[in-house]
């Protein structure tokens, strides 16, 4: 269930709306434009038209002055020019030329009337008079005409409409007709003034023709406007696709920084930041419905071992598979993480009850301790959890996972491999690791540590053949701190390294005192940590301290665990070698308690063991652990090795070791560590006399 930025898909809803505005916006424009010049289309049409009637008004007003200034037109009489009877009342109405032909005298009304008509059957154009006192009665007004002929007393001058004349489509003008002093000729006793209007000349003009041109301009635009709206469309729709494409880009690249901000490049877990913004969501969800979450921190154990020793391309490839597994183990509501390095979390979202979260880790401890082949060799690791419960173990994420962290520690400390339900009591433990730290870091600055010497003997003549240094701390504010007590702490703080630095830089000291008192001390030895041995200067450090304390060489034993083995990368043989030519000797503390590989004692430039006090102190009552240390000192010996049993106390054990052919012993059976004051009166009393026996 990755989630995605929502940005986009609204972006993208933004850009829909944008396209389809643009869209009906650009689609509205052309059909305005459309209507505009259908519109102008029509009434252009419409003006030519009417300029035609108009051009035929006037030539018939011009006929018409001309015909009433000269007072009617004599013409041959035919069929259609008849003498009128109209015009009888005038004596010399009809004339005969001198040639005999019969003329007759024609009223302009009659004659423009004619030439009206033979224009109509020529040119389709037709045009009348029209009054509403009309003297023809074919001159009566229509009621179109009737409107006109109002609206002209009115003070128009104009009026004009398209119809239909006998089916076919004209555009009728009609303007006044004004009174000329030539028209009361005829019109006088209708009451007519001059200037009067007295009706109206109505021009009819066919608009077939115009009708048709029109439709083809029509046409034409139409056509040329679809054109251009299809290329409007075409760049909106460039411009879609362009726009999509780099939201798309815009995505991708978006998706791309929320992958790297959010997830583990190397095993594509969610990382850190993912991890928490997961678990405060969980949180609050528990919070509303009242359930649990549960939140496991798991560190792998060796696993700087394998990327020390295999490699870090290997330690990748273990990671990667590592995640894989953890995934397998969960189920798919649930968060697996990686935090960094070799730690990882999982989320445990909706939990009921403890028991479930147990089987959780136990199936992901059985998973993790499955071999892993990694190039071509196979390696096991194994891993720590720690869990913590919301709400019980804390309130938010920070408290949750820092509990869990000191959880996963106890793990660690109860020996690897396993898991830890937090407990407040394990808080106080840590919150004590924490200040016990700042303590420490302190007691450098005061020199509040000093050294106790706990004589080594010789088990062949019982004499003391020297004293191992053991550190103390007389704390003001805690009084006396044992050394296993702050000792882990200062190797977790790296602290050990100037600690331990003094304690050599003392035990050298108080050799060089016991020297001058003419006190025997064939060998002295000193603790040193696994952390202070690797730590990057130490074979510089022990040379400088072997060239300025020469009475330290071939005597000086530096005490170290197996663990020193287990980082190859360190090269522990190179640096045991350098150190033995400086003239250090070395021994293999607590021998038989931590990863006991015979191998090492024969592979790595070794002087002596110790035997471990758990092995010595039943010897006696234990028949196996008899066996186990007869076994230990027989091979020591046969690898050329000396053999020192520590946690000697009794006489009994004494004695067992004294037959076994143990070479050294040490333990409260001959003295408790002493403060250098103390030893060196020991020594004195013990010079050259047998210790126990
Ligand atoms: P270790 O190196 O195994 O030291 C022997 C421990 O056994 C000492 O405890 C000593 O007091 C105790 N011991 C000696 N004889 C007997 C005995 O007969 N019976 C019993 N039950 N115990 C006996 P201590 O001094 O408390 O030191 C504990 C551990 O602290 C040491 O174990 C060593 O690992 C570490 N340590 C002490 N001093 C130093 C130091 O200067 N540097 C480092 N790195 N570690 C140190
Ligand atoms: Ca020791
Ligand atoms: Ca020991």
């Amino acid at each position: 269930m990755i989630q995605s930025f929502p940005l986009v898909h609204s972006d993208k809803a933004r850009l829909r709306v944008q396209l389809w505005l643009v869209f009906f916006g650009w689609t509205l424009m052309v059909l305005l434009l459309l209507l505009w010049s259908l519109n102008k289309e029509d009434a252009e049409m419409l003006e030519l038209a009417r300029q035609e009637a108009i051009d035929n008004f006037n030539k018939d007003q011009a006929f018409r002055v001309w015909a009433t200034t000269h007072g009617g037109v004599y013409v041959p009489v035919t069929e259609r020019t008849q003498p009128s009877p109209l015009l009888n009342h005038i004596p010399e109405r009809d004339l005969v030329t001198p040639s005999g032909r019969q003329l007759t005298l024609m009223n302009p009304a009659y004659m423009l009337r004619q030439m009206m008509d033979d224009y109509a059957d020529l040119y389709g154009v037709r045009g009348r008079i029209t009054s509403i006192k009309p003297l023809n009665p074919d001159n009566a007004p229509d009621d179109w005409e009737r409107a006109a002929l109002e609206s002209f007393s009115r003070g128009e001058k104009e009026q004009f409409e398209l119809t239909d004349i006998d089916g076919e489509p004209y555009l009728r003008l009609i303007r006044p007709m004004q009174t000329q002093a030539g028209c009361l000729k005829c019109h006088h006793n209708q009451g007519y003034k001059v200037g009067d209007v007295r009706g109206g000349v109505g021009i009819s003009v066919p608009m077939r023709d115009y009708l048709a041109t029109a439709a083809v301009q029509k046409r034409e635009i139409s056509m040329g406007l679809g054109l251009i709206w299809l290329a409007g469309l075409s760049a909106i729709g460039f411009y879609a696709k362009r726009s999509y494409q780099r939201l798309e880009e815009r995505k991708d690249y978006e998706d791309q920084i929320w992958q790297q901000a959010n997830f583990d490049s190397l095993t594509g877990l969610s990382n850190r930041n993912l991890f928490l913004d997961r678990l405060d969501h969980a949180l609050a969800y528990a919070q509303r419905q009242q359930t649990m979450v549960a939140l496991l921190f798991i560190d792998l154990d060796r696993f700087k071992y394998v990327n020390d020793a295999l490699g870090h391309v290997t330690g990748d490839q273990l990671l990667q598979e590592a995640a894989r597994r953890l995934r397998l183990c969960v189920r798919e509501m649930d968060t697996v993480s990686r935090l960094g390095g070799d730690e990882f979390t999982v989320i445990l979202p909706a939990i009921s009850e403890g028991q479930s979260v147990a089987r959780v880790a136990a199936s992901i401890l059985n998973e993790l301790s499955r071999p892993f082949d990694l190039a071509a060799q196979e390696t096991h690791v194994s891993a720590s959890i720690g869990i913590t419960i919301y709400p019980q173990d804390g309130s938010d994420s920070g408290m949750l996972l820092q509990h869990a962290d000191t959880a996963m520690y106890q793990a660690k400390e109860d020996g690897r491999n396993t898991y830890r339900f937090f407990t407040w009591e394990m808080n106080r433990e840590a919150e004590g690791r924490i200040s016990m730290g700042a303590a420490l870091r302190n007691a450098i600055r005061e020199k509040e540590f000093l050294l106790h010497y706990q004589p080594i003997v010789d088990i062949a003549d019982g004499q003391i053949v020297g004293a191992e240094a053991l550190i103390r701390w007389e704390s003001p504010g805690r009084g006396r701190v044992r050394p296993d007590e702050f000792i882990p702490v200062a190797e977790e703080s790296g602290l050990i390294v100037p600690i331990g630095d003094w304690v050599l830089q003392q035990a050298a000291l108080d050799l060089k005192q016991w020297d001058r008192a003419g006190l025997k001390m064939e060998l002295l030895s000193v603790n040193v940590s696994t952390v202070q041995f690797q730590y990057e200067g130490f074979l510089e450090k022990m040379a400088d301290l072997l060239k300025a304390n020469q009475h330290l060489s071939s005597r000086l034993f530096l005490e170290i665990t197996e663990s020193v083995f287990l980082n190859e990368h360190r090269e522990p043989g190179v640096r045991l070698g350098v150190l033995r030519q400086q003239g250090i000797r070395i021994s293999i503390d607590d021998f038989g308690t931590g990863y006991s590989s015979l191998s090492y004692l024969k592979r790595f430039p070794v002087d002596k063991i110790k035997i471990d006090r758990s092995f010595v102190r039943d010897v006696t009552t234990d028949p196996e652990d008899a066996a186990l240390c007869e076994a230990i000192i027989a091979m020591a010996h046969h690898l050329g090795l000396k053999v020192v049993a520590e946690g000697v106390e009794t006489e009994a054990q004494w004695q067992f070791l004294r037959k076994s052919g143990c070479d050294f012993a040490q333990g409260f059976y001959f003295s408790q560590p002493l403060t250098v004051g103390d030893f060196t009166e020991y020594l004195g009393k013990h010079r050259n006399m047998m210790v126990v026996g």
